[in-house]
């Protein structure tokens, strides 16, 4: 019997196998991927630093010992370059190996900048393992007294690493076209909030401009800046986003999108391949965080051990690792229509904002919820009750 195959080893491809095993003892499971398979927990990347913690120091367990465990074959440092369909096979750098149903959990590729400049490529982004090691290996040979590191978008990634950056040292900017951080997850009144407490631990924010060109000077880089002004920084940090992995499947055929396209049993437009994870576009949503990707997994497990099963998300709110202001946040989708409220009264002295956005219905469909009203996620995700996002 050929196996299943499941092709990335992040949080997806590894929660899928998990969730299979726990279904099905027997069937054969293959695991490929391009990387060195080893598992670990991708959002420790963005608040690693301060703790000091190698990339190594996060290896929650090794490749071959979860190939053991989970008792799955493991193909590691192995690049998928096609999928032949008709005949059931793939392309891959170790030879060609059969499917009998595909899983494609391949992730998604950091968005680069068109930047100008001598040294545009010396801008590193963050999404794995190998990234966190060379950006680590960067940021602790800096020679300079004072550390400066440029981190171009304030988005949820962004804040991260300033606050873990600024905590473990190191004096950051963060540049951003719009006017607040966090500004796709919250109104600019809330996301100015965080502006107070970064900036005390060392974190300027440059907002309403965007970076134009990276050069190379003598002993750091020089950042034109789109209102003329120059900065500089020992290491450019990109966190402006990800684009999830369509390639492969989009040469193979399958229905791409802005994801690869799946139904709520995360089957593409081919029914013996599924997609999961950042790399995929579940009922025209992609929801790149890590509780979607668990209830995902979970169905599709069912799914491939033939039973009936269809992934219905909770709300399922995303807790921004910026402790110097916590917040937590139910994203509303992008086309969403409706406006955020304010949901304090004027006797709360509380510091921070409670935010809710509420659909034309007047239904509560997203909240943001910022320093010490973070406290409140389990309430409001109460509130929203099992009515799903
Ligand atoms: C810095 C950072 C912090 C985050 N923090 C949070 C957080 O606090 N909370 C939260 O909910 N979410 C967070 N996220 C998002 C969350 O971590 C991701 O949604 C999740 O880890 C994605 O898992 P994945 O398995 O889909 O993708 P990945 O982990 O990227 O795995 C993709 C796999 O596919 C393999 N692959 C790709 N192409 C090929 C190929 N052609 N052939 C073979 N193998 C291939 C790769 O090698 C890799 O093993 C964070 C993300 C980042 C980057």
């Amino acid at each position: 019997m050929k196996p299943i195959v499941v092709l990335g080893s992040g949080l997806a491809g590894y929660t899928l196998v998990r969730e299979l095993r726990k279904l099905d003892r027997d069937v054969a499971i293959t695991l490929v991927s391009r990387d060195s398979g080893d598992y670990y927990s991708k959002p420790m990347l963005s608040n690693a630093l301060a703790q000091g913690k190698s990339a190594g120091a996060l290896v929650i367990t090794a490749a071959a010992d979860m190939a053991v465990q989970l008792d799955f074959t493991l193909l590691q440092n192995t690049e998928v370059s096609g999928i032949d369909r008709e005949h059931k096979q793939l392309q891959t750098s170790s030879g060609v190996i059969e499917y009998d149903r595909l899983v494609l959990a391949l992730g998604a590729d950091p968005i680069r900048l068109p930047l100008q400049g001598d040294a545009a490529d010396a801008v590193v982004s963050v999404n794995d393992l190998a990234d966190y090691a060379k950006f680590r290996g960067a940021i602790e040979s800096i020679t300079q007294e004072t550390k400066h590191i440029a981190i171009i978008g304030a988005g949820l990634i962004g804040c991260e690493f300033a606050n873990d950056l600024a905590t473990a040292g190191y004096a950051v900017t963060i540049i951003d076209p719009t006017t607040h951080p966090l500004s796709s997850l919250m109104p600019e009144h809330a996301g100015k909030q965080l502006l107070e407490p970064l900036a005390a631990l060392g974190v300027t924010g440059r907002f309403g401009v965007a970076v134009q060109a990276v050069d190379r000077q003598s002993t750091d880089y020089a950042l034109t800046l789109t209102d003329g002004t120059t900065l500089h920084a020992d290491v450019v940090l990109s966190a402006v986003g990800l684009r999830p992995r369509v390639e492969l499947a989009r040469s193979s055929g399958l229905a791409v999108n802005r994801g690869i396209v799946v139904d709520a049993h995360m089957r593409g437009s081919d029914a013996s391949i599924y997609a999961l994870g950042d790399c995929a576009e579940i009922e025209g949503r992609v929801l790149p965080y890590v509780l979607p990707i668990m209830h995902a997994a979970r169905a599709l497990a069912q799914v491939l051990t033939r039973k009936d099963a269809r992934v219905d998300f909770p709300a399922m709110p995303v807790v921004v690792k910026t402790p110097a202001h916590p917040v937590v946040v139910l994203p509303v989708a992008r086309d969403a229509i409706g406006a955020w409220r304010i949901l304090t009264n004027d006797q709360e002295i509380k510091r921070g904002t409670k935010l809710g956005f509420f659909d034309a219905q007047n239904q509560l469909r997203g909240f943001a919820l910022t320093g010490e009203y973070a406290a409140e996620r389990s309430a409001m995700t109460k509130q929203l009750g099992e009515s799903g996002i």
